[in-house]
């Protein structure tokens, strides 16, 4: 695993090398691009799920958001991962979903539920996987997606045109 930009785990990648580092900057702008036209709308499909990562320095914001105290919080609604950060214990639906189907701790929500599904490690690592590897099919690595949801629809439908633009900008292979 490796992070990037301080905040994104990148599954199945090891250490990132400058060159890596230059690709992954087009897999983040190919995936961030999707936020800027397609903006999330708030339908609460992806708050059904489990994996829902928190980092340490987010604890205190998201538990007083919450109204929840920090020992209820840590011993009731995270588990830690083993590598330095926590997973919401209580999901199918979040325990901060509220009835309406809205965040109820929107302004205070952990960063990967800001990123989703633009940047998150398995959307990121798959586009970096098809740009570097031109036989890869973006569709293939990505279709665990759930394409019902309305911002995974609009991913599926536009990514491999971007990602065949990306190939044309990617570190030259040996
Ligand atoms: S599934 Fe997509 S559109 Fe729906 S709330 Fe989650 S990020 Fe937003
Ligand atoms: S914190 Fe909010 S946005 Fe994140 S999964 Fe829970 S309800 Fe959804």
């Amino acid at each position: 695993m490796a992070v990037y930009k301080g905040k994104y785990i990148l599954q199945g990648l090891g250490t990132i090398t400058p060159e890596m580092e230059h690709d992954l900057d087009i897999a983040y702008d190919i995936c961030m691009s999707y936020r800027e036209d397609f903006p999330c709308e708030m339908c609460g499909k992806c708050c059904h799920q489990p994996n829902i990562i928190i980092r340490p320095e987010e604890i205190d914001r998201v538990a007083t958001a919450g109204g929840i105290p920090l020992y209820t919080f840590m011993t009731e609604y995270v588990a830690p991962t083993g590598d330095g950060m926590f997973l919401f214990r209580k999901t199918k639906p979040c325990a901060f979903l509220g009835e309406d189907n809205r965040c109820r701790i929107w302004k205070n929500r952990p960063q990967i539920c800001d990123d989703f599904p633009y940047a998150v490690s398995m959307f990121m690592s798959r586009v970096y996987l098809a740009l570097t590897n031109p036989d890869a099919d973006i569709l293939d690595l990505i279709s665990y997606m759930d394409d019902t949801w309305p911002c995974t629809a609009v991913i599926k439908n536009d990514i491999s045109k971007k990602v065949e633009e990306g190939r044309k900008l990617v570190s030259p292979r040996n």
